[in-house]
């Protein structure tokens, strides 16, 4: 069976390659070049769009910024999980708090913003310092401004308005103002609903970000309460969109109340640990739950960490001689800052684990992989 995947990076790959495990096949669509390509070898498949649909038994998608004509080509052939609705939800700030706010599910006190007097009423209601927000097109901390005096308000604007002008009829542009929340530490949950309602859900995350990317995620500190605030968050999201596949939710955690920062329709960066710290991890269940099939155990096996490799020309050989450590890599050409692979590793115990992000940080300079170190001294003195 043939599972075609609109967007054709890392996260496609990755489902391509848990799914060959369970005889299905993936082919990616690259939105940029409009090729049809295999998304581990990069080999361009002579077939178009239409021919990869008719020829799909499903198809997915692996970031929500996907042109609206590619997103309905994919929803009239019935197969497009998990639709059409979920991928723009998650594609647009607005239509996402929107979804909160029906579901009943806790978020940041927010204004919209399409004119500057909105703005201006935002910094009234909300307070300084603020944090401001495209709704389409951001990803990875981009499309973001702080605003933290009144003094920034005319710098800011130009650029908000500028944003705001480049939409059109078709594709109107917004902009989201969000107090800025003192959080403790930042959470995910990670779940998934196969065709029939039934959902898997993940051990919380702990995600550590740096300049608005994520570099560090840890699973297996959690303890009930929370993840049960973060179950019922789920399952009131999933439900609301009648979701099929894996679906993942950021939150911020102030002093042990969960409020929604972001979800993502897709595969998440913060629930790569799975691989290596679940017997079936993120991928393999959503191209279980598209395909139809029994979804996996989603329990942890072991506290598990992943490392982001951010801008890198490769993962040291070296962290292979670590026990339990296992390297990713993407095969993508190296940029600044671009998420180019990861390494997750596994251990018995919080203390054992802390003790690996210690022997990592003897190979990983702080510089690129900020706060291995710490969080492994952190783990030990827990
Ligand atoms: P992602 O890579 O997760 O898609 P993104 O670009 O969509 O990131 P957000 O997750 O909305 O952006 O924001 C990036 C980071 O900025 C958050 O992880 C958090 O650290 C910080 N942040 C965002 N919104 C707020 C807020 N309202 N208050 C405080 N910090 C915030
Ligand atoms: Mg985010």
């Amino acid at each position: 069976m043939n599972i075609l995947v609109l967007g054709s990076g890392q996260l496609a790959r990755m489902m391509s390659l848990s799914a060959t495990n369970l005889d299905l096949h993936v082919l990616a669509y690259d939105v940029a070049s409009q090729h049809i390509v295999n998304p581990v070898t990069g080999q361009v498949h002579e077939q178009t769009l239409a021919q990869a649909i008719a020829a799909s038994c499903a198809i997915t998608a692996e970031f929500e910024h996907i042109p609206a004509d590619v997103l309905e080509l994919c929803s009239r052939s019935g197969k497009f999980y998990p639709g059409a609705e979920a991928i723009a939800t998650g594609g647009d700030r607005g239509k996402e708090k929107a979804l909160l706010d029906n579901a009943s599910v806790h978020c940041a006190p927010y204004k919209l913003i399409t004119q500057k007097q909105h703005f201006l009423d935002a910094i009234e209601q909300l307070a300084l310092p603020m944090v401001v927000k495209t709704c389409q097109a951001g990803y990875d901390g981009k499309g973001q401004w702080r605003v933290k005096s009144l003094d920034d308000v005319d710098t800011i604007w130009a650029e908000m308005a500028e944003f705001l002008a480049a939409g059109s009829e078709l594709t109107p542009h917004s902009i989201i103002a969000e107090k800025m929340i003192p959080f403790d530490r930042e959470v995910s949950i990670i779940g998934v609903r196969d065709r029939a309602g039934n959902c898997k859900i993940y051990p919380l995350t702990e995600n550590q970000h740096t300049n608005g990317v994520l570099t560090l995620s840890i699973a297996g500190k959690e303890k009930g309460a929370i993840q049960a605030q973060a179950e019922d968050a789920f399952n009131a999201i999933a439900t609301g969109l009648d979701y099929v596949g894996v679906l993942a939710i950021e939150f911020f955690d102030v002093q042990g109340e969960l409020l929604v920062n972001e979800i993502a329709p897709r595969v998440h960066n913060s629930g790569h640990w799975t691989q290596q710290g679940c017997h079936t991890s993120q991928f393999e269940n959503h191209m279980r739950a598209i395909a139809g099939m029994p979804l996996g155990s989603t329990q942890l096996l072991r506290p598990t960490a992943m490392i982001n490799v951010l801008g890198q020309s490769n993962i040291p050989h070296s962290v292979l001689s670590i026990s339990d450590t296992t390297s990713h890599w993407y095969g993508k050409e190296a940029k600044a800052g671009r998420k180019m692979g990861h390494i997750n590793v596994s251990a018995n115990s919080l203390h054992g684990l802390g003790e690996k992000l210690g022997e990592l940080a003897d190979i990983l300079p702080e510089e690129s992989y900020p706060g291995v170190l710490a969080t492994g001294q952190q783990l030990i003195l827990n």
